[in-house]
This record gives structure tokens, sequence and C-alpha cells, in this order.
């Protein structure tokens, strides 16, 4: 047994040659602790730590489970967070919304942060992490919230990212006032085709109705309820949403801005209430 023949494995099964490459660096840190660096020195692998990742990618293969489900974390960030199949895989595209709510946090001193469909709490345990503020991550699901709860222990940072379930504002008292919502709401239009990886995620995290735009219609109509005067809405967008998102927010807030990803996709949105 050799990595060879097991990243063919990978490459046999579908799975592009850098990805599966990565993949298999990332099995190799997370269950045997041997690094980019072991492997550029030259390090040897035991043949039980080879056929440890050899069972691990013949599970991948057949389940077609993403590999940050196997490993059990997801990079984010700067930090590893706890992830399992009751929570989205935190997204690179993600950070560009979280940088952004970083950097209106720090700008402004804002103190109170709602994230809505926590999920992982990836968003609200980073923000917590990287300003003053403290975040209250809400989720309809309590196995996602299972989660959240495991990341902000890992992070050391329990009272300042808090969690409860609530199917949006479901329960949040009218007198708590926020500085700022910001979610990554579900975006996928209900029938899209999706990857067998992607399909793996929880539906509920994913699909929306109204051709994606359910959550943030209703985000965007209850907000200002919760909001501090001049408070912050901010949101990731799904693929061709931008218009319909700004529009709907145009009703209720100001100064909306949109900012691209790396790919030229407008992938956030923000504004102020009045
Ligand atoms: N807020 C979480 C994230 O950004 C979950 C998002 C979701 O489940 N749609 O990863």
């Amino acid at each position: 047994m050799n990595i060879q023949t097991i990243t063919k494995l990978l490459t046999d099964n579908g799975i592009e040659t850098n990805e599966a490459k990565r993949e298999i660096s990332m099995l190799l840190e997370h269950f045997c602790n041997y690094t980019e660096k072991d492997r550029l020195m030259g390090k040897k692998l035991s043949e039980k730590d080879l056929n440890l990742i050899y069972e691990k990618v013949l599970y991948r293969v057949k389940t077609k489970n993403p590999i940050q489900y196997i490993i059990g974390e997801a990079y984010f960030m700067g930090e590893y967070f706890k992830v399992n199949s009751d929570v989205l895989i935190p997204r690179d595209e993600t950070e560009i919304l979280v940088k952004k709510a970083i950097d209106i946090i720090k700008a402004n001193d804002l103190v109170d942060v709602l994230d809505i469909g926590t999920g992982s709490g990836c968003i609200a345990c980073t923000i917590a992490k990287q300003t003053n503020a403290t975040v209250l991550g809400v989720d309809i699901s309590s196995d996602a919230l299972r989660v959240a709860l495991d990341n902000v222990t890992k992070l050391g940072i329990n009272n300042r990212a808090v969690f409860r379930k609530s199917n949006l504002f479901s329960r949040i008292r009218e007198e708590e006032k926020f500085d700022m919502i910001i979610s990554n709401p579900p975006y996928i239009p209900i029938g899209t085709k999706l990857d067998v990886e992607v399909e793996k995620e929880p539906n509920i995290a994913l699909f929306a109705e109204e051709n994606g735009l359910y959550f943030y219609k209703e985000i965007i109509k209850q907000a200002p309820k919760y909001l501090k005067k001049d408070g912050w809405l901010l949101f990731e967008l799904g693929i061709n949403e931008s218009e319909k998102v700004k529009n709907h927010m145009a009703e209720y807030f100001e100064e909306i801005k949109i900012e691209k990803d790396l790919a030229g996709i407008d992938r956030i949105i923000f504004g102020r209430t009045n």
C-alpha cells in the first residue's frame, strides 16, 4: 500500500487530482498527525497509517460524504470548526461576509450581533473571537445548535457567542435590539441539481422556497423591528440573487452595497436602517 494507490482510488472515482491530493493531506494530518512538512522531509508513513487512510478513502468513495464530515472538522478563517451532517460545511466565500462584518463592527464599535441560521456557528464564533461584540446565534435545528455549542467551547469564547433555538425571529423578544443582523441563509432554489457531495449536507441549510429568496424576504421584513437605529443587515448571496435581494432590501434599508467574490459573482449585500 502506498499514497499513490490511495490517491488513485479517489481519482478513479471522479475526484479531480488536485482535490484528491488535498483530501489525502487533510486525512493524513488529521488521523496520522502527518503534515505537509513531514511529507517534504520524506518522512515514511507506517503500514498501519497507510491502511487507516485507505479505509477512510474507501469510505469516502463509497458514501460520497464530503471529506470534512469524515474528518469531523472544517477550516474557516484561521480555526478548525467541528462539523457533521447536521450542519453546512463553512465555505471560503463566507469569509467575505464575515470579514465585512468584522470591519463594520470594528469601525463603528458595535456590540450586539444576531446571526440567523447559525449552523455550525462559524460566523457567530469568528465574529465573537475577532471583535468585542457579543453574538447571539439562532437556528431552527437543535442538532445544528449542538455543533455550534461544541464550537464555541472549542474556541474558548463561551459567554461571547451564545446560541438559542429559534425559527428566524420567533424566539427573539422585541426588546432585544441588535446593532447588526447577519445571515448566510439557505438560498438554493428548490429543485436545483447539486453535486452528490453537496447533497450530503442538510437540505434545510441549502434550499429555500420562492426561487431561493424566501429567507431573505422574511429576514428583511422583520429585521428593522430588532435593529437599533442605524443598524446593519448583512447577507451572503446566492448566484443571480443580488438584484432581487437588493430590491427587497431597498424597501426598508439604505446605503445598500453589494460586493463580489473572487470569481466575480455578487456574493454579499449589506445596508443600514434609517
Ligand atoms: N451560518 C452557517 C454558515 O455560514 C450556516 C449557513 C446555512 O446553513 N445556510 O456556514
